[in-house]
């Protein structure tokens, strides 16, 4: 009984909120550096579906800036690199902070094209929260399952934003479906179109029961809502209603306090419209679910209630999960910086996210990875292509730090070397962490390899210099570059993780540093394997001064490896005990000699891969060098290599291409000459999607392809997939191709 007035007591506490708020948009007031009212989102979408747009408004809503660029015209915020603006496409995460209704976001745009994988995964580890845009006319597309699947993999809490409902052909209950079908996902779909004579005008707010209208006499900015009733709504009334009806029990379902509430009433409709909020909040944040809500950006119309979603919706920093592991430093300060962008006055800014303590301006850090201690220079908060400087970075906050020397994106921040190491202890006692994370933690960032690579060479010797400094910046920034030194040629090679990847950065070169690089043509990064076993036995004698080097080693090469472990050891009774007595040092220089055979194939000089080595005898002559040692291991190996039926693997991409009916066919019999697997052929609206496996070499050049053969009307992602053997021609043509001959 007393439960039960409880209930009652704060039911109706709730009813007066609600009734005196206009609306349910947030509105309260806030206290400086309360965590609480900090929002750290990512906006990720597949390429065209509105991300710029949508961005370029949250900016002018907010009072950021005072004109409202559109991508057609070149003239976004975020989209301030010169080639994007040539391309009207955004490739770089840039940071932007602003302020909406008392809370602060910090709005990071991430990279949508998937050559680009590797920035929008340093920049999920850092977000708390993100708004996933659709294009409406096409619902969830390529792009969106993947960055879908990464915020999976971080448990980033996600609102979908369905855009362009101002097209004909746009479809909102499409959308629903497309995002429970493709992700298995609960959505919350909070909104419905407005619409009159099949124009969109406006949004119906499912929780409040209101139409949305958006003034456009001034852009959007002035927002009005009006109570639906059956006289101003009829049809659209009963609707939302029905809908709202639908979204209360769908989220009871997670929710015992609404459950309870429910069955108290009796009835689906006298629940508040904050009680509604609530456990959107809740079932959201726990990951059951998505909200769901609709506009169109480029019209001026749903932008603001989208910004309301995220400070309703969408946890402030410290409820993140991903945030627990940081509290191993318990208030000292930590951080992860996840972007380095270089400035033309201001040198390089390390973009980073505090997970605790703060960090002022004339402090030091020590960074976990690189082992080193910097001074902070300038702090800044970011305004996409502007800076503030300020004088202190707060705990959930992000910030740039000016003048980092050794800071690379990923790496771990705090204030000095003990603290580094207090925090590694207690990091071992953190419960609710999985080992694996904290394994991870104090490592150095996974890069993945690169599948392309090229040959870069400055337009005459004095740009060397230039050209060497530009290459170190442009790593910083993107750690998925790979510059190496080619030994036999003197050549200086990238390796990148797609063709636009290398493009854009031979683009910066030219357009940023002003250096004319040369290019070679783009290469595929081959792997070399073996088909069948094979044991051998090698014996090296050197004399060097007076001294005899001698060593003797027998060793067994094993196909098809999968194992981490690359190297291991021959337990029979009689190899265990001669390899018992092998001193750490000898080891040490055993690993190094198969290190660097395997890192270049007999045949091409490619990586060799899926090859596991079994040491079964080793005999070292008293007094032999290490480097002795290493080279009888990596000759053994070699021989070992060239015997045992050694093939070149090529990296396989996953290929999506979406593209009208009219197409497909054409499309289809393309691929046919591409040595493409199809995996599957749906309809996605009026479109045919086709999904397939298709060795990189055969991608090539493939966008101009598809523009053809599409009238311009195809579109396609492709992300690496793994590598597999290749066929005898395959593999000579490739072999011409890399040598020339
Ligand atoms: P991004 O690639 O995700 O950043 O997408 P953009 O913001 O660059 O938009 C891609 C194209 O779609 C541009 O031509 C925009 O003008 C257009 N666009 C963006 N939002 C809308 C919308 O709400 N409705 C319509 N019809 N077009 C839009
Ligand atoms: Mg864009």
């Amino acid at each position: 009984m007393l439960k039960r007035n409880l209930a009652k007591i704060s039911w109706c506490k709730l009813r007066m909120r609600y009734y005196h708020q206009e609306n349910l948009a947030p509105k309260q007031k806030s206290e400086k550096h309360d965590v609480t009212k900090i929002r750290n989102i990512g906006i990720m979408a597949h390429i065209d579906a509105g991300k710029t747009t949508t961005t370029e408004r949250m900016l002018y809503y907010s009072g950021s800036i005072g004109a409202m660029g559109e991508v057609h015209h070149g003239n976004t915020v975020t989209d301030y690199m010169e080639q994007e603006r040539q391309r009207g496409i955004t490739i770089v995460s840039a940071a932007v902070t602003f302020n909406w209704k008392d809370f602060r976001f910090n709005l990071i745009d991430t990279p949508g094209h998937i050559d680009f994988t590797m920035g929008v995964e340093q920049t999920l580890g850092v977000l708390d929260g993100c708004v996933v845009i659709l294009d409406s006319s096409a619902g969830v597309e390529a792009q969106t399952i993947t960055v879908w699947r990464q915020a999976d993999r971080y448990n980033i809490p996600r609102i979908v934003y369905a855009n362009k409902m101002d097209r004909a052909d746009a479809n909102f209950d499409m959308c629903l479906e497309s995002i429970e079908s493709k992700f298995n996902a609960t959505t919350f779909p909070l909104q419905l179109p407005l619409k009159e004579q099949s124009e969109l005008v406006g949004i119906v707010d499912l929780l409040t029961l209101e139409k949305i209208t958006f003034d456009k006499e001034v852009r959007g900015a002035k927002v009005r809502r009006e109570k639906l009733n059956e006289k101003n709504g009829g049809y659209i009334w009963e609707k939302a209603k029905e809908m709202r009806r639908i979204l209360t029990d769908k989220l009871s379902s997670n929710d015992d306090e609404l459950a309870n509430l429910i069955i108290e009433k009796e009835s689906l409709d006298d629940i508040s419209g904050q009680m509604i909020v609530n456990s959107v909040r809740k079932n959201t944040i726990a990951g059951k679910g998505v909200p769901v809500l609709l506009g169109s950006s480029y019209k001026n119309i749903g932008v603001q209630p989208l910004m309301d979603a995220v400070i309703l919706y969408l946890p402030s920093p410290n409820l993140q999960k991903n945030a627990d592991i940081y509290k191993c430093f318990a208030n000292n300060f930590s951080a992860r910086a996840f972007k380095i962008l270089h400035d033309k006055q201001r040198g390089p800014i390390t973009f980073f996210r505090v997970y605790t303590g703060k960090l002022s301006k004339g402090q030091k850090l020590y960074n976990v990875q690189q082992r080193k201690t910097e001074q902070v220079g300038r702090l800044y908060a970011a305004y996409a292509d502007d800076y503030d400087e300020i004088a202190e970075v707060t705990e959930g906050n992000i910030g740039g730090i000016g003048g980092l020397k050794h800071t690379v994106t990923g790496d771990l921040l705090t204030s000095n070397s003990n603290v580094a190491n207090n925090a590694k202890r207690n990091l071992e006692n953190l419960k609710n962490i999985d080992n694996a994370i904290k394994e991870k933690f104090f490592a150095p960032t996974d890069i993945p390899d690169p599948v392309f690579f090229c040959s870069i060479e400055p337009p005459s010797m004095s740009y060397q210099t230039a050209l060497d400094i530009a290459l170190a910046e442009l790593q910083k920034e993107d750690p998925s570059l790979r510059v190496t030194l080619n030994e036999e040629t003197g050549q200086t090679v990238l390796g990148g993780m797609g063709e636009l990847h290398i493009e854009i950065i031979k683009e910066r070169i030219k357009t940023e540093y002003k250096i004319d690089a040369d290019l070679g043509p783009l290469q595929i990064a081959y792997k070399e394997t073996i088909t069948k076993p094979i044991k051998e036995n090698y014996v090296s004698q050197h004399k060097i001064a007076n001294t005899v080097q001698n060593v003797n080693v027998t060793m067994s090469l094993i196909p098809d490896y999968q194992n981490k472990e690359i190297l291991t050891f021959d337990r029979t009774k009689e190899s265990a005990s001669n390899l018992a007595n092998i001193h750490p040092k000898v080891m040490t220089a055993v690993k190094k000699g198969v290190d660097i055979a395997l890192a270049h194939g007999p045949k091409l000089g490619f990586t060799v891969i899926g090859v596991g080595v079994k040491l079964h005898w080793l005999e070292v002559q008293r007094g032999t060098v290490e480097s002795m040692i290493s080279s009888a291991v990596a000759q053994c190996i070699r021989k070992m290599l060239q015997n045992a039926g050694l093939v070149l693997m090529e990296p396989i991409m996953q290929l999506e291409v979406v593209m009208p009916e009219q197409y497909s066919s054409r499309v289809l019999s393309d691929m046919g000459k591409r040595r493409a697997q199809i995996q599957e052929v749906t309809i996605r609206g009026q479109n045919k999607v086709v999904r397939a496996l298709v060795p990189l070499s055969e991608l090539l050049g493939y966008a101009t392809t598809l523009r053809i053969i599409t009238s311009g009307n195809g579109t396609f992602s492709s992300e690496f997939y793994n590598y597999q053997m290749m066929g005898p021609l395959e593999e000579q043509e490739a072999i011409r191709k890399v040598t020339g001959v």
